[in-house]
């Protein structure tokens, strides 16, 4: 077997601090190189929400790869159509667009906000994370990842999250789009006050800005809608989506309301909405649409079981205020067989597939309390 340890450090540039490798996964199970198994509450970040190589996922991906892998956007691309109709219609949104990331996902929603409004300044929010291209990172809160790069566009002006006094103080007549996260994920799971994305919706219709609800991290049904912003009494303008989208599958999308959307040449990619993509995320689709209604009791069984460290909990999304034993608490949780994340702050994050049991739900959180009782005592 190749030493990938010392290949990785001589010739993979040190971006990320690792420490083990998974080989394989199926349903909420991973094993890792030496075939030690784990139950993956993390699903790599959010992302393998129909769990790992689901069988209706892999034959779809398989089938279109037989067919036709890339033919570009010069082209009606197979599946394309379809899949802009159904997510249009699942998040009751009217246009389409793809990306291959979520931070694509949020650079278009920045340049459809742009295009819109005639204005160019953007607002966001305190611990927001929105990825890591030149305008995502632009919008993206936290300073030791966004202002070594500086300058950077569009110019974003931060808002604690949670304040709307501060946000109806900072947006403008210059102000093309707030950003929004309707549930913060990096920042550790973060629910916002109650009330509050309705008053950031009435703040952004008063001042003419649009509202985009970055659901790259809560959109997909992970907490228990479509969107999170289906569980709130408004809509935003543009919402963009990736992670879970395609089970995996690099892909990312914006949906768009009634009268917004690229004309010619206003915006593209070579590889986004190619024929695999169409075909991971449709299926995607076919596997949560059935499970969805259930996600929210799934929620609630973490909620129950783990309520003793006031766990807050949307659907398939939980975070836990930790503080700084997290590190200790996620690689205990590995020894024990179970992968759980560190998020910002301190705090643990749980995203497991949505696709998971009751009896692992209670498995998982059984080794989860044992390591925080262990941990924090
Ligand atoms: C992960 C994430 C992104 C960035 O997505 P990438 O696919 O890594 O570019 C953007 N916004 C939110 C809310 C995220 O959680």
């Amino acid at each position: 077997m190749s030493d990938y340890r010392s290949l990785d450090a001589q010739y993979f540039m040190p971006a990320f601090s690792r420490t083990m490798m998974i080989r394989r996964g199926k349903g909420c199970t991973v094993w890792d190189d030496d075939g030690k198994e784990y139950l993956d509450l993390v699903a790599g970040i959010a992302v393998c929400s129909t769990g790992h190589c689901h069988d209706h996922v892999v034959s779809a991906i398989c089938r279109q790869a037989h067919e036709l892998i890339h033919c570009s956007n010069l082209y009606y691309v197979p599946g394309q159509a379809e899949f802009a109709e159904r997510l249009a219609k699942l998040t009751q949104l009217s246009t389409i667009f793809c990306s291959n990331s979520g931070a694509e996902a949020n650079d278009a929603a920045l340049k459809l906000a742009r295009l819109a409004t005639k204005r160019n300044e953007a607002v966001a929010f305190t611990h927001g994370f929105h990825g890591r291209t030149i305008g995502s990172l632009a919008v993206t809160h936290k300073p030791a990842i966004r202002e070594p790069f500086g300058p950077l566009e569009p110019k974003c002006s931060f808002v604690e999250y949670g304040d709307l006094d501060g946000l109806r103080a900072t947006v403008n007549s210059n102000t093309a789009a707030v950003l929004l996260e309707p549930i913060q994920g990096e920042a550790g799971v973060i629910i916002p006050p109650e009330g509050f994305i309705e008053g950031v919706r009435e703040i952004c219709d008063e001042k003419g800005a649009l509202l985009i609800a970055d659901e790259v991290q809560t959109g997909m049904g992970r907490t228990g809608t479509w969107l999170a912003m289906h569980q709130t009494k408004v809509m935003p303008d543009i919402v963009s989506l990736a992670k879970g989208i395609g089970s995996g599958f690099p892909m990312g999308a914006i949906a768009a309301r009634d009268g917004l959307a690229f004309k010619k040449s206003e915006h593209g990619s070579t590889f986004a909405g190619g024929p695999l993509a169409m075909a991971a995320a449709m299926a995607t689709i076919d596997v949560i649409e059935p499970i969805l209604p259930g996600i929210a009791a799934k929620g609630e069984r973490f909620a129950s079981k783990l309520a003793k460290w006031n766990p807050r909990v949307r659907g398939l999304m939980i975070g836990i205020s930790v503080g700084e034993q997290c590190p200790r608490v996620q690689s205990r949780c590995a020894e024990l067989g179970v992968l759980v994340n560190c998020a910002g702050d301190g705090n643990l994050r749980l995203v497991p597939p949505l696709i998971i049991s009751d009896a692992e739900i209670d498995r998982a959180a059984g080794v989860v309390n044992e390591v925080l009782t262990e941990v924090l005592n």
